[in-house]
């Protein structure tokens, strides 16, 4: 596929041409555009526009400001086919899953636009007579949002079309390996800005950079909501600025997802799952699969069900139709992948693939087979967060114990089981069940939809983004106490009266 070709349908032709960054597709390993990263002083002044814009965005009715969201909506849908295309070239992940990722995007600012006519407050029963008591829900500020290599697009829109029909103005710091599909997302917000016609000039902005870009951002009081997506390490750094400031912080950071396979689950059907939740994306979701409790009853024929399928993913050029396993985003990934896999062996695991493969001869491009690695238990690696396609296979007896085994990692994303059982499915999902911010039956712990709030607990930060309420998150709540009486009776009926 013509990297220029796509450029020029998205419009982006001139800007993916010069600058300091090279930026790499991960298929073949050569530089498909270069981008100019942003100094200190040019974030300063993405902040002071965006602060700007949000003073008077605040004030455009939340209706009105899904407007702008709808017509972002619009020009995605046009452009889904040139963006997912962009998507699989920088970041190696099959076209299927890139144009899956565009489609996030359009259902996100559906949701959002919805949303922009129900930002519904409580009415609250006052205990005082002639008062009422009211929630409202008002704009915060500057929402910045970091993201990740491995959905270089779909977070953003996670966050930005939330954040834009609350009335917050937006600054994106992408990741540094996947800068061109944020400038060409940012060119089609610059379109539905110019169709809207009067939105405050800075409302929506990019800044791109490293890390220090984004601690830039995190430091600086003037961002009110910091959402940042990435590695928990990441969140450490970015958790800690933003609380000593007493900012917003919404952290999605990684995870380390469980699966159980029960007696009665349907086989077949788990199989799937289980194969697109470990492999897809060649492992590198948040959600992806890591860690397989199989009951012993069914573990032998399972691991080995498992391993035919394996061998059967075709891996190769992620753009090619058939394929369903692409590259992993660079040599680093790769050189984790393989230190786990050594690890993994050192403490008694038997892995089955994992070796790095060639594709079209190509000696830059990171291709490896999927590995399953069957562990005797949750050793020191297995609880580790490796960011490549190993599933760790490991035995259980007991229901309680695999639960437990679930439960056991330090991250709380995703978790699912797969049993026909009605009595497991509903422990799972019950407060002494799964501790992940979600937990599923029957399907994989990967692949959510935008109508459910998205996030995890414990080292995944706590966060939620997307469906549900999570667009509370990017507003502020005052409770309002109104008396249209003549008396000031007090709370509690405190009496506080001069003599
Ligand atoms: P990463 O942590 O290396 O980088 C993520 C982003 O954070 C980048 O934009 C980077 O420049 C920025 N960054 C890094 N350190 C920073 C700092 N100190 N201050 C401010 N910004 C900083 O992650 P990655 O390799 O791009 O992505 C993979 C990780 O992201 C995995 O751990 C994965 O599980 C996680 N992830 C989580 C979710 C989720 O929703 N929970 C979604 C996607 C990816």
């Amino acid at each position: 596929m013509d990297a220029s070709r796509i450029f020029a349908d998205l419009g982006i032709l001139e800007l993916a041409g010069a600058g300091d960054v090279e930026v790499r597709s991960p298929i073949s390993g050569e530089v498909i555009g270069r981008v100019a990263s942003q100094a200190a002083s040019d974030v300063d002044a993405a902040l002071a526009h965006s602060h700007a814009a949000f003073l008077k965005w605040r004030d455009v009715p939340a209706p009105r400001r899904g407007e702008l969201v709808r017509l972002l909506g619009e020009r995605l849908r046009e452009h889904k086919r040139a963006l997912g295309s962009l998507v699989s070239l920088e970041t190696g992940k099959i076209l299927q899953e890139g144009l899956g990722e565009v489609q996030e995007m359009i259902d996100i600012c559906d949701f959002a636009v919805g949303l922009s006519r129900q930002l519904y407050g409580l009415t609250i029963a006052s205990e005082r007579p002639g008062h009422r008591m009211a929630e409202s829900w008002h704009p915060m500020g500057v929402c910045a949002i970091i993201s990740a290599f491995n959905f270089p697009v779909a977070v953003w829109s996670w966050n930005a079309a939330l954040a834009l029909v609350c009335g917050d103005s937006v600054v994106w710091k992408p990741s540094e390996k996947t800068p061109l599909t944020a400038l060409a997302v940012q060119r089609l917000m610059v379109d539905a800005l110019a169709t809207f016609g009067d939105a405050p000039e800075g409302l929506v902005s990019l800044v791109i950079g490293g890390r220090d870009v984004g601690a830039k951002l995190v430091a600086d009081p003037r961002t009110a909501i910091v959402s940042a997506t990435g590695s928990t390490e990441m969140g450490r750094a970015v958790g800690v600025a933003v609380a000593q400031r007493f900012g917003r912080a919404i952290l999605e950071l990684g995870g380390n997802n469980g699966g159980i396979v029960t007696p009665s689950a349907d086989r077949e059907l788990a199989l799937r799952a289980i194969l697109f939740s470990a492999v897809g994306t060649a492992g590198q979701r948040c959600t992806s699969l890591r860690r397989l409790f199989v009951h012993e009853s069914v573990y032998d024929d399972t691991v080995s069900r498992l391993k035919q399928l394996y061998a059967k993913v075709p891996i190769g050029n992620p753009l090619d139709a058939g394929t369903l396993m692409g590259p992993l985003i660079d040599a680093q990934a790769s050189e984790r992948m393989q230190a786990a896999l050594q690890r993994a062996q050192a403490e008694g695991g038997k892995v089955t693939g994992g070796q790095r493969i060639s594709v079209d001869g190509q000696p830059n491009g990171y291709y490896v087979e999927p590995a399953l690695v069957e562990m005797p238990g949750q050793s020191e690696i297995v609880l580790k967060e490796t960011f490549a396609p190993i599933l760790y296979i490991m035995k259980y007896r007991d229901f309680d114990e695999a639960i437990a085994a679930n439960n056991g990692a330090s991250h709380g994303l995703s978790s699912c089981v797969f049993t026909t059982d009605l009595r497991e499915a509903e422990r799972f999902v019950s407060a002494s069940g799964s501790d992940c911010g979600i937990a599923n039956v029957n399907i994989g712990p990967s692949g959510a939809e935008i109508g459910g709030a998205f996030g995890g607990e414990k080292e995944t930060g706590g966060g939620r983004e997307s469906g549900s309420d999570a667009w509370k998150g990017y507003m502020r709540r005052a409770t309002n106490t109104v008396n249209y009486s003549t008396a000031l009776p007090l709370a509690q009926g405190i009496d506080f009266k001069l003599d």
